[in-house]
């Protein structure tokens, strides 16, 4: 049997840490066994999916130099590669499951599973979907579908049992079918869920182990329901730690930088990150820290993974990075600093912003510093402002920080737009709002047009610097849970 894994991301933000962490571990295992690795785009969210972020997913992982046999770039003999392409392949196979009694239509509205959910939370009985549909003969279905009725698919789950299933990593997993909800297969879009998707995918193109995060061990239950409902052998699975905060919390871009762009601009070397990556949960047999990817790759085993040791500390990658840097010879050091920040793309997108403020080159240094380097450590001082106080200073940050977290794409017009409604809910002129967002990205009052930079920088940095700017100014724990409840 020739082993085939697959990292599949969705689209939806960010090129993320965790999915290169994913792509490495899937990879490695892959190519240590003479394997295949797919790279499957998992676009089933319409709305939040975007080709944008598919690109810079593609670009960050071939940055990384994580390579894949097939994908939507390159094709291969499973594709298409990307879910949206696929939806006549997910249609035919939920009718298969219809048919055979293992899945039904869904014509409960919106509003009647509001209620619903209201109705069993006070009751303090488990949530979910309460079968009514259920009961619907086919021909009564198929009245209603013939009326324009508005209806989802969703799968048919035995009300009481365990399910059991094997992972590589944990051993025997049960998990009572009480606990697991008639899961919506097919959406009133036409579109599949994820857990449709992901079974018939993998099945289809040949996957033999997954391995992914451990936020996906409660799914299991459906997707092995959906495997003895189609009678199709389950692949292997391996739930790998969750990438974790020194303090063990979930990596999150609330907290801390997570998008590969992110580590990318700020120059670190791609084969540190991903060393470090092969840290997380992982080590070399003879513990050493330092190794190649074709290293990792050599002495790969499931075996030596460890569920306990996936902390991301970014002092420990930075002191890795330098061991790297200081292993290139000068040449090697000259082109690398190039083609980080040196180059014509990169520097290419600073020209409308420096170009008509710039008399000779030398201006330009002291100019650019904060966007291609750190700016200068901030202190509560810097933010005073004659026409704002300090609690309209932290509200200012706070609002950016809080409506930038839900903001899809990071350009100059989006990053306009909150902040002009957030002036207009603090009742603030744009000007006088924009001030201290000036000092947490800059480091000075008054820098480069303030939205070009932010677009500049990137969302990851640009959220760094603006929560950085919140501990300069000395918000507590109890001052951020008084701002979170400040109407939008
Ligand atoms: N699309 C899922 C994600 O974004 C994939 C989960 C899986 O690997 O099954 O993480």
């Amino acid at each position: 049997m020739t082993i085939r894994t697959r990292v599949a991301p969705s689209p939806t933000g960010d090129p993320h840490l965790g999915t290169a962490y994913m792509a490495l571990f899937n990879w490695a295992f892959a190519k240590s066994q003479g394997g295949q690795f797919v790279l499957r785009i998992e676009d089933t969210d319409a709305a939040r999916s975007s080709a944008a972020s598919e690109g810079r997913i593609l670009a960050a992982l071939s940055w990384l130099g994580i390579p894949w046999d097939e994908g939507p770039d390159k094709g291969g003999r499973h594709g298409p590669y990307r879910q949206s392409e696929r939806r006549d392949l997910y249609r035919r196979h939920v009718q298969q499951l219809i048919e055979a009694g293992h899945a039904f239509h869904c014509f409960c509205t919106p509003e009647r599973l509001v209620a619903l959910r209201a109705e069993q939370r006070a009751l303090g009985a488990p949530l979910g979907y309460d079968g009514r549909c259920r009961q619907l003969s086919g021909a009564q279905a198929a009245a209603r579908l013939r009326s324009g009725q508005a209806s989802v698919v969703r799968m048919q789950v035995p009300s009481e049992g365990l399910c059991r299933f094997h992972d590589a990593l944990r051993g025997e997993i049960e998990i009572p079918y009480s606990q697991i909800d008639m899961q919506v297969l097919l959406k009133a879009d036409g579109l599949p869920t994820y857990h449709l998707a992901v079974v018939v995918d993998d099945h289809l193109m040949g996957i033999t182990h997954i391995l992914r995060g451990e936020e996906w061990i409660s799914s299991v239950p459906k997707h092995k329901l959906l495997y003895d409902y189609f009678g199709w052998p389950m692949p292997a699975m391996a739930h790998l730690p969750l990438l974790r905060n020194p303090d063990h919390s979930k990596l999150s871009k609330r907290r801390n930088p997570t998008s590969i762009d992110y580590f990318r601009a700020q120059g670190y070397l791609p084969e540190a990150l991903l060393n470090y990556l092969g840290l997380m949960g992982w080590s070399m047999p003879d513990e050493r820290t330092l190794f190649s990817k074709e290293e990792f790759r050599q002495a790969f085993s499931l075996q030596r993974v460890s569920l306990g040791g996936a902390v991301f500390d970014v002092e420990k990658l930075n002191w890795l990075n330098g061991q790297y840097m200081r292993r290139l010879d000068a040449e090697a050091f000259m082109d690398r600093l190039q083609g980080w920040a040196l180059n014509r793309r990169r520097l290419s997108a600073l020209v409308p912003l420096v170009q008509t403020r710039t008399q000779r080159f030398s201006d330009l240094v002291p100019k650019v510093g904060y966007l291609l380097g750190d700016r200068p450590p901030l202190k509560a001082e810097d933010f005073a402002h004659s026409k704002l106080d300090r609690r309209q200073v932290v509200e200012i940050l706070f609002r950016v920080c809080r409506a930038a977290d839900t903001l899809a794409e990071w350009r100059q017009e989006d990053l306009r737009s909150l902040c002009k409604t957030e002036a207009e809910r603090m009742q603030l002129r744009l000007k006088d709002f924009m001030a201290p967002l000036f000092v947490a990205i800059s480091g000075r009052p008054v820098a480069l047009p303030l939205f070009a930079s932010m677009a500049f920088l990137g969302a990851d940095l640009s959220r760094v610097r603006l929560r950085e700017a919140l501990d300069a100014l000395g918000v507590s724990n109890k001052q951020r849970r008084q701002l979170e409840k400040l109407p939008l």
